[in-house]
């Protein structure tokens, strides 16, 4: 499995997740030129992309995805809710993901929790690559925390996770009380030490990498959620370095051969 962020924050986000030389989209933030040459700078080519999974229908995550859909006749994954927010995409190309449900989607299994965030119909997923067994948990925009997701996350070999703001940076930043309270009001974003409690919760043997997501720009650096997120898995004896996405520039995130010794048991394999 391997995985590359075209980009991560307000500014647009994307996740590409391959197994063998076939990959899903999580997010597509970016309209298809900008799609393609994110792409381009990573060696890799739209082509191989067999569906397109949306968590959520705001823009930073959704504007591009009628578009991408009529240009590489992608299959669009989402909850229902989001379905009815999305336009342009016709019914048969239109795939409902399910709280609480699996469905094969290219060369993978996914499965959706429904998570708090101000959207119609908000999900995180879990991708399970079919050849490989390895897992990657996706938690985009997350207000809280809700037990389904972390059920839903336990023991995957691949974290990747928001962690949007640092608490003091946004308590004291330039944003109108308002937004603020909009932000971190249990149906906005996590904060890093939110994030990281999250992570030292679903910490196992077998966690091989974990990033950092849509960090804010106004209110969070990367060294900052970097070291609140490290700070906490290493008072916890976690051995696995949190990664803290570039935000604007497209990068791979982490890549390894197939599921962790810790997963296969986990699974009984
Ligand atoms: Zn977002
Ligand atoms: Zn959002």
């Amino acid at each position: 499995m391997r995985i590359w962020s075209l980009g991560s924050g307000s500014r647009g986000n994307a996740l590409v997740v391959a197994s063998g030389d076939r990959a899903v989209l999580v997010d597509c933030g970016f309209g298809p030129r900008a799609l393609a040459m994110r792409l381009k700078r990573l060696g890799l080519v739209p082509e191989m992309l067999e569906a397109l999974i949306v968590t959520h229908e705001h823009q930073d995550h959704a504007d591009g995805a009628a578009k991408a859909h009529h240009k590489w006749r992608l299959p669009v994954y989402a909850s229902a809710g989001t379905h009815a927010a999305l336009r342009d995409i016709p019914a048969k190309y239109r795939m409902t993901l399910a709280p609480g449900t699996s469905v094969d989607v290219g060369a993978f299994t996914v499965e959706a929790a429904a998570i708090p965030h101000d959207a119609r119909e908000p999900l995180a997923v879990a991708l399970t690559a079919t050849a490989s067994g390895a897992r990657v948990g996706i938690a985009h925009d997350l207000g809280a925390v809700p037990a389904a997701l972390e059920r839903l996350f336990a023991r995957c070999d691949a974290l990747c996770l928001e962690a949007n703001h640092d608490a003091t940076m946004l308590r004291e930043g330039p944003y109108p009380r308002a937004l603020q309270e909009r932000i971190r009001g249990g149906r906005g974003h996590i904060n890093n030490d939110e994030a990281a409690a999250l992570a030292v919760r679903l910490a196992h043997p077998g966690l091989r990498a974990l990033s950092l997501l849509h960090l804010s720009e106004t209110n969070n650096a990367p060294e900052v959620a970097a070291r609140a997120v490290q700070a906490a898995l290493a008072k916890a004896r976690v051995h696995v370095t949190a990664h803290p996405a570039a935000g604007r520039t497209p990068e791979a995130l982490c890549a390894f051969d197939s599921a962790s010794i810790g997963t296969q048991l986990a699974l009984g394999l």
